[in-house]
Parts: C-alpha cells; structure tokens; sequence
C-alpha cells in the first residue's frame, strides 16, 4: 500500500461561489470525493488552510513546510498539496528549497471554481495523486502538477491568468507527462540543492522586490529600505540591466542585492555599463542565474536565514557561481 498525505490548503481548486465572489471552502476530503484515488493507494488528509494563496503570509507558509515535514515522518510515500494558482510558484519553491528527501511533493491546484461546469481541479488532484505514486517522481524534490505535465517547482511559473494550462517553466520545460493514467518521465530525475532553514520561526527575514520599468528612480528600493528589508531583489530589465539612478541605490544602500529579470526565460549576467548589469555586479550585487524575481526572493530569504552573517557563499553554491 502506497501512502500519500493530502495537505489542502484552499485556493480555486477549493473555491465555490459566494454572494461576495469566489470563496476557498472545501475541504480536502471533499475534493477527494470527486477525484479517482490510484490503485494500491491510501490518501491521508490534512487540512493546513482554506484560503485563496494571494492572502498566504510568512507564518502560513512556514506551517505548510513544517506538514510536509510531518507527513514524512508519520510515514507518508509522498505528499500532494492542493494549493492556490497565484502563488503556486513562490510557495513550491520555497518548499523545494527545504524538501530534502527523495519521496515526493507534488503541488495542484486549478483554474475553475469546483462548482464551475468545466472545473478542472478534479482532473489536475487525480494527475497530481499519480504523480505521487509513480517511482519516476521519486528524488525530483518538489513538483507542481497540472493539466498532464508536471514541472519542477525552480522554473515553474503561472502563464495564464485563467486558462487551464496555467502553468509553464519557460526556458526549462515539463519534467513528467501523464497521459492515459500512465506518468511518463521526459527528463531524468534530480534532487534540487536545498537550504538548512530553522521551519520552526514565524517568518524568514524581509527581502523586498523592486521592479525596474522605463524611468524608475529609486524612491521604492529606499522604502523597501526604510521598511527593514534585509535583502532586496531587484526585477530587472533584460540580462540584468538597471539604470544609473539605481546603480547607485544599490550600491549604497548595504544590503545585499539579488539581479533577477523581468524576462520569463534565459540567465541574468552582468554585461552592460551605464547603468547595467556590468555596473550592478561592480556595485556588489548577485546575479540570479534564471530564477524569476518571486523565486529569487524566496532564494534570498532562505540564505538569509540559513547565514544570517554572510549569505553569499550559500547563495553561490546554490545557483552554481
Ligand atoms: N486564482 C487563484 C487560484 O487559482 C486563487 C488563489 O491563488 O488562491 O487558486
């Protein structure tokens, strides 16, 4: 007998309408009811939330980690958590940077209410609890299952803001494929680098993300400052690029900087002056290989909070610099 534990934790997966607007209410039991469980399968149930991901704060986050935790300790074969779309790929990832244990973790959600004719939630649970129980997705750490593909959570973003193929991992591509109830593996596996963070606190330290756009000045890097941020990522143009206004910001400003893009695939690298990545990585900052501005944030935090006095060889090590 294979042993899944269900975290649920709301989203639209679990949401119905309200006169008020759409509403996470089901439980995980409940959405059990309308999905087929593999055979040979036994699913546990834990409901960690019943909110839309949009609301998830720290303190939210940390207790999802520490139910994965559990589940594998009681003795789960793997964990599948149903989760809102909007932040699917900040929480995954976060988790993906602490599971460490082959026995996967596999997060669904959906893009249509439950109560909607065409939900698709039922169909994306039944993938995701097949995903679970497949060998092939052992020792791929975490993985976020929807409309037949299943995506490793570094890389993995939301594309759509309502189509059924939400999600996508531009410039990195579908790990598993489920077709005809079979999984079929498409790459082969391996176990992201994860960061040793004490789960048990109630929020990782402050890192902020500064977008870059056309005539940005740094009034919102200053705030982020001013606000206690202990880290910033920077969201910025093309390879990495900023503008002198901000070069300066960063330079001055004695926190240290992560470079990701605005861009949704390819590295960031330092190659241009006059306000470029060339003068950003001379400022000090880090650049964050492909990691999207929100997946960089969730980096940053947890190399905060790993080494508090000095990050950087951690965050080296981890993106391969
Ligand atoms: N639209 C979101 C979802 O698909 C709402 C949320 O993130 O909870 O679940």
């Amino acid at each position: 007998m294979t042993r899944i534990r269900l975290v649920a934790t709301g989203g639209t997966i679990a949401s119905r309408r309200t006169g008020g607007g759409h509403r996470a209410i089901a439980t995980g039991a409940e959405l059990l009811r309308d999905v087929a469980v593999p055979d040979g399968c036994e699913v546990g149930v834990v409901d960690a939330a019943t909110v839309g991901s949009f609301a998830w704060q720290w303190s939210d986050l940390l207790a999802l980690v520490r139910h994965l935790g559990t589940a594998f300790s009681e003795g789960a074969d793997g964990v599948v958590v149903t989760h809102g779309t909007d932040t699917m790929e900040e929480v995954a990832f976060l988790a993906s940077l602490v599971h460490d244990d082959p026995r996967p973790v596999v997060f669904t959600g959906a893009q249509r209410a439950l109560d909607h004719p065409g939900a698709d939630g039922p169909a994306n649970l039944t993938d995701a609890l097949l995903v679970a129980v497949d060998p092939a997705a052992r020792d791929r750490g975490v993985l976020v299952c929807f409309d037949g593909r299943a995506y490793p959570a570094r890389g993995v973003t939301k594309v759509d803001t309502l189509g059924t193929r939400g999600f996508n991992a531009p410039g990195r591509g579908v790990a598993l494929r489920v077709a005809g109830g079979r999984v079929r593996p498409l790459t082969p596996a391996a176990r992201p680098m994860t960061v040793p963070i004490d789960t048990s606190v109630e929020a990782l330290p402050r890192v902020d993300v500064v977008p870059l756009y056309v005539g940005a000045d740094p009034v919102l890097l200053r705030a982020a400052v001013d606000a206690g941020a202990r880290g910033l990522v920077l969201a910025a143009f093309g390879a990495g690029n900023a503008n002198p206004a901000l070069v300066d910001a960063v330079r001055e400003c004695d926190l240290l900087v992560l470079v990701c893009s605005r861009v949704p695939s390819g590295p960031v690298t330092p190659l241009y002056t006059g306000g470029g990545g060339a003068d950003l990585a001379e400022a000090g900052a880090v650049f964050g290989d492909d990691l999207s501005p929100w997946q960089g944030r969730m980096l940053l935090a947890a190399a905060l909070a790993a080494a508090p006095d000095d990050p950087r060889p951690l965050l080296a090590r981890w993106l391969g610099v």
